[in-house]
């Protein structure tokens, strides 16, 4: 199927969504997660309309910046090895997964403008997943403070893949309060607006705990 006619679909479900949570869609960013297609189908996508590409891996990042005359904005969903930020670091507009110290260490060393950070939270507590879990978040982003080349824009988690849409919605929301709470503090270099959750499966609920970043691959260009 046609990227723009999926698109259409899904810009519909997070109106509906929206709407059911009092939010303007506005508010929600489309993140095309691009990781597991070709340079031809990214470029329909930001051809339907999709400002936003996603890739979780240096190779697919760089290969797809390449072939881009004017580039869209990039996204670093996956996990990052601190070596592998020099590479990756000229090419993305967005981090989606700062969860340790070292890596901060490195984008901040690396860096040649302020960079977008999410801090990457590992809500489910599932062992197979990446980011930091929930009572390590607050001593982290205050550990951030000296860094001038990183900016913590917002938060970012992926719900289990499970069924139970009120267990996927516990995690959603533990994850915006999570944000009210940062908020609170104020931080200048962390004003943590964002929330990046929601993917094929789960992006609905998603919209309606707060998100302001989807992140979909499969339902939108697979
Ligand atoms: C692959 C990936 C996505 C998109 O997943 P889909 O289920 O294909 O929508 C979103 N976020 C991250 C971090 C991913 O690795």
């Amino acid at each position: 199927m046609e990227v723009k006619t999926k698109l259409e679909e899904i810009i519909s479900n997070i109106e509906a969504a929206s709407h059911r949570s009092n939010r303007n869609s506005e508010d929600v960013n489309v993140i095309a997660v691009t990781k597991y297609v070709s340079v031809e189908r990214a470029k329909e996508a930001v051809e339907a309309g999709i400002t936003h590409l996603g890739e979780n891996r240096q190779e697919g990042l760089v290969e797809k910046v390449a072939a881009f005359e004017h580039q869209p904005v990039w996204h670093f969903i996956g996990t990052l090895q601190s070596r592998k930020v020099k590479d990756v670091i000229d090419h993305v507009d967005y981090i989606h997964s700062l969860d340790r110290r070292s890596l901060a260490k490195e984008i901040n060393k690396r860096a040649t403008k302020k960079v977008k950070c999410f801090v990457q939270v590992n809500v489910s507590g599932e062992e197979s997943k990446h980011g930091l879990a929930v009572e390590q978040v607050m001593p982290f982003v205050e550990s951030l403070e000296n860094y001038p080349n990183i900016e913590v824009v917002g938060l970012m988690t992926m719900a289990p893949h499970i069924k139970d849409p009120d267990e996927i919605r516990f995690v959603f929301k533990k994850l915006r309060e999570l944000r009210t709470s940062i908020q609170e503090r104020s931080f200048d270099y962390a004003p943590c607006k964002e929330l990046s959750m929601g993917m094929s499966n789960d992006y609905e609920i998603a919209v309606e705990e707060g998100a302001t970043f989807v992140r979909i691959g499969s339902s939108l260009v697979g």
